[in-house]
C-alpha cells in the first residue's frame, strides 16, 4: 500500500496555544518550531502508476521534537472505509488486482463496498470531485482517527487533527485526470518537487477538535469510529500551527523510499485512543517497515529523532551506525544506564468499557454523514458526484448495482435516485432498505 508518493522536508511552527491541553514541549508556547518531513503518496497503486488515479491520498507527517519524533499517518479524507482491523486486508484484497486476471476489478471493490455499509461515507468522498485532488499541494490531511492529548494535572483530551490547505481545495475531474495520466504518470511528484525548487512553498494550517475524556461516553456519535466525524458544530476546530515544506530530498530512495512513518511515535503528553484501527496500525506500521526496510529502519537519516535517542534497542542486520557503543541496554542496572521516568507516565484511561465497545456491524448508523456530505455538495459537486459513481459501477453485475444504490438512497434520496437513473435502476428497487 501507499506504494506512490512524493516527500519534501519543511517546519512546523506553533501559532495556537494548546499548553493546556498536553505537556509535549512543542506546544508549551505559540512561536515553537521543528523541522518535519512529509509525505503524499496514492494508496492502491504500484510504483510506477499514475498519480492522477481516484484514490484516497495519504498524508504521512514526521515531526523531528526536541522531545523524539511525532508522526502521524493521516490521509486526505477524514474517515476511511472500515472501523474494524479485521476487515481492513479484505478490503484492500479488494482493491486490488483480481488474483485471476491480475487486473483491477471494479466488481470486486463494489461487491466488498455494496456489503460494507460502513464504507458508504469514505465511498462518497473518494466519488466526489475531492476524490481527484489537483496537486499535493491542493489537498487537506486528516488524522482521520482519534488520538489523545494529556496534559501535568493528568487530564486527557481526544483529539482529531485536521491539515488545511492554504493553496485552496482544487481537483481534476475524471477526464482531466486521464489526459493528465497519459502523458505524465509523475505529475504529482512532480508538481511538489517543482513547487519547492521554485520557492513556493506549499503551507497548510493545522487545526484540532477537542473532546474532554469524559464526554466520550456521552456523545451521540461512537468517538473512535473511523467512518465518523465530529460535526464542526459540536467540536469547533481550533487553530494550533503552520506546516510549512521548503526543502526537496536530495535522494529520493534514501529519504522518500526509505521514510518509515509509525503512528506509535509520539512525544510525552501525546497518545493513541480505543479507535480500533488505530490500534492495529500501531502495531502494522513498524511491523512492514521491519519486513520492508530492515530491522534498524529508524536509525535512518530520515527517521531518525534530531534530538539524542536512547535506545536499548541493538543489533540486527544492516547495524550501519555505531551501535551505541558499550552503552547499558537494560534496565534496573548499577551502571549509570538507563532509568524509568514516572514523570512521562501516561494518565490511565478513565472511560469506562462502554465508550471502548465496538461492534462492528450492530447498532451502527452508517447513512446520515454520508447524507450530510452530499447535502453540503453545491450542484455541480453533486453531478460530479453522481456521474462518477455511475461511471464506476456501469459494468458491475445489476445485483451489486441495486444493493449499492439502496446505501445511497438512505443517505439522502436525491442521491441515490440520480445513480439510480443514471445506471437505470428501477426506483422501486432502490428504496427498499439498505440492510
Ligand atoms: P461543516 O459544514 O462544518 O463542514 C465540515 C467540513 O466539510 C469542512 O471542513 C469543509 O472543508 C468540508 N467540505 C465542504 N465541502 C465539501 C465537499 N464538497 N467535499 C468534502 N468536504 C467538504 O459540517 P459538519 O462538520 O457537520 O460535517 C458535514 C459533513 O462534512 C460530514 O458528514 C463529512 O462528510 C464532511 N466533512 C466533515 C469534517 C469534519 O471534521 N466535521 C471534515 C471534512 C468533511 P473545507 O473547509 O476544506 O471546504
Amino acid at each position: 500500500m501507499h506504494a506512490k508518493g512524493a516527500g519534501a522536508y519543511g517546519t512546523f511552527t506553533v501559532t495556537g496555544d494548546i499548553s493546556k491541553y498536553t505537556r509535549t514541549q512543542l506546544f508549551s508556547k505559540v512561536g515553537n518550531s521543528c523541522e518535519m518531513f512529509a509525505r503524499f503518496s496514492t494508496v492502491a497503486g504500484e510504483m510506477g502508476s499514475a498519480d492522477t488515479a481516484r484514490d484516497p491520498r495519504g498524508f504521512a507527517l514526521k515531526f523531528y521534537t526536541d522531545e523524539g519524533n511525532w508522526d502521524m499517518v493521516g490521509n486526505n479524507t477524514p474517515v476511511f472505509f472500515v472501523r474494524d482491523p479485521l476487515k481492513f486486508s479484505d478490503f484492500i484484497h479488494s482493491q486490488k488486482r483480481d488474483p485471476a486476471t491480475g487486473l483491477r476489478d471494479n466488481t470486486m471493490q463494489w461487491d466488498f463496498w455494496s456489503l460494507s455499509p460502513e464504507s458508504l461515507h469514505q465511498v462518497t468522498t473518494l466519488f466526489s470531485d475531492r476524490g481527484i485532488p489537483a496537486s499535493y499541494r491542493h489537498m487537506n490531511g486528516y488524522s482521520s482517527h482519534t488520538y489523545s492529548l494529556w496534559n501535568n494535572e493528568g487530564e486527557r483530551y481526544w483529539i482529531k487533527w485536521h491539515i488545511k490547505t492554504l493553496q485552496g481545495i482544487q481537483t481534476l475531474t475524471n477526464g482531466e485526470a486521464a489526459d493528465i495520466a497519459g502523458g505524465d504518470l509523475d505529475y504529482h511528484r512532480r508538481d511538489l518537487h517543482t513547487a519547492i525548487e521554485l520557492g513556493e512553498f506549499p503551507r497548510w494550517q493545522v487545526q484540532i477538535q477537542i473532546m474532554p475524556e469524559h464526554e466520550a461516553e456521552s456523545y451521540h456519535i461512537h468517538p473512535f469510529d473511523l467512518t465518523k466525524v465530529w460535526p464542526h458544530d459540536d467540536y469547533p476546530p481550533i487553530e494550533v500551527g503552520i506546516i510549512e515544506l521548503n526543502r526537496n530530498p536530495k535522494n529520493y530512495f534514501a529519504e522518500v523510499e526509505q521514510a518509515a512513518f509509525e503512528p506509535g511515535n509520539m512525544p510525552p503528553g501525546m497518545s493513541a485512543s480505543p479507535d480500533k484501527m488505530l490500534q492495529a496500525r500501531l502495531l502494522s506500521y513498524p511491523d512492514a517497515h521491519r519486513y520492508r526496510i530492515g530491522i534498524n529502519y529508524a536509525a535512518l537519516d530520515v527517521n531518525k529523532p534530531r534530538c539524542p535517542v536512547n535506545t536499548s534497542h541493538r543489533d540486527g542486520q544492516t547495524r550501519f551506525d555505531g551501535n551505541a557503543d558499550g552503552a547499558v541496554n537494560y534496565e534496573p542496572n548499577s551502571f549509570g544506564g538507563p532509568e524509568e521516568s514516572p514523570g512521562v507516565k501516561e494518565p490511565p484511561l478513565k472511560i469506562s468499557g462502554d465508550a471502548d465497545r465496538y461492534s462492528h456491524r450492530d447498532g451502527n448508523e452508517d447513512y446520515s454523514q454520508a447524507g450530510a456530505l452530499y447535502r453540503l455538495m453545491n450542484d455541480d459537486q453533486k453531478a460530479q458526484l453522481i456521474g462518477n459513481l455511475v461511471g464506476a459501477l456501469q459494468e458491475v453485475p445489476h445485483v451489486i448495482q441495486v444493493r449499492q444504490t439502496r446505501y445511497f438512497y438512505q443517505a439522502d434520496p436525491a442521491y441515490g435516485e440520480g445513480v439510480a437513473e443514471g445506471l437505470g435502476l428501477k426506483l422501486d428497487d432502490i428504496r427498499q432498505s439498505g440492510d
